[in-house]
């Protein structure tokens, strides 16, 4: 079945809401493309000015982080509900550096992907293994596990509507990319799981993403894959260069 193609731009800790403004108005011309949804995931603090700045044009605002309690005494955290109502509708889950700087493990991750279904919001469900699993042959127990437990509990429709991020550790910022193979072998893995899991109609729907060093001279290959629907960019997503990815 033909799935849409979602090309994702993670911002990560870039640009003041100013500078966001300004990457928007850059990106805007290049970024056209009515066959695929586009998504630029911004830090808190821009996406009031980007959902203004985007506003009546194909691309669509994603977050990067929230908490799983709708309001309350949680100091510095934000709640779905709240990106809900600024305009966001896709929200990154359990990227590597969640995990890793700030310690969010699959418990958290589970509650988060649940939340994001409930207030609305369109979870982009990351995983991947690091260099010495992908060493060790570990790699694809490890991203089994990764989705089983993410997953724990939530509906076949909502997985319909999920985007699930191959990332491999060993390929994020690095440069170093995974072979579009490698990424293809992964993301078909995880397509199967879902069947596993669900069935055979929910895992034909489901978006998978590889991210990792994707640029624009990698970028058709990667989406020539059967199993990849799209990509999961960073360093490449505040540059020009991500109106060439959406376009590959
Ligand atoms: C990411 O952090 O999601 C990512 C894929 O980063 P980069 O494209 O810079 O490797």
């Amino acid at each position: 079945m033909a799935r849409r193609r979602i090309i994702a731009g993670n911002w990560k800790m870039n640009k003041t809401p100013s500078e966001a403004v300004a990457l928007c108005e850059e990106l805007k011309d290049l970024v056209k493309n009515d066959d695929v949804d586009v998504v630029y995931c911004v830090p808190a603090i821009d996406i009031v000015p980007v959902a203004e700045a985007v506003k009546g044009t194909n691309v669509h605002v994603g977050a990067e982080n929230f908490y799983i309690e709708d309001k309350g005494a949680f100091t510095g955290e934000i709640s779905a509900p709240m990106l809900k109502d600024a305009g966001v509708e896709y929200i990154i889950i359990g990227h590597s550096e969640r995990r890793d700087i700030f310690g969010e493990n699959d418990v958290l991750i589970n509650q988060k992907v649940k939340k994001a279904f409930a207030a609305g919001l369109n979870p982009i469900l990351c995983c991947g293994e690091s260099l010495a699993l992908r060493k060790a042959d570990t790699y694809k127990e490890w991203i089994r596990r990764q989705i089983t437990w993410d997953l724990d509990g939530v509906t076949a429709d909502q997985v319909k509507k999920l985007v699930i991020a191959y990332e491999p550790i060993w390929a994020i910022g690095t440069g170093e990319t995974a072979t579009a193979d490698q990424a293809e072998e992964v993301c078909g893995l995880i397509r199967s799981l879902i069947a596993e899991l669900y069935d055979q109609a929910t895992a034909d729907e489901v978006r998978i993403q590889y991210g990792g060093s994707m640029n624009a001279g990698n970028a058709a290959e990667l989406l020539s894959k059967p199993n990849i629907d799209g990509g999961l960019i960073g360093g490449a997503s505040l540059k020009p260069d991500f109106g060439k990815i959406v376009n590959a």
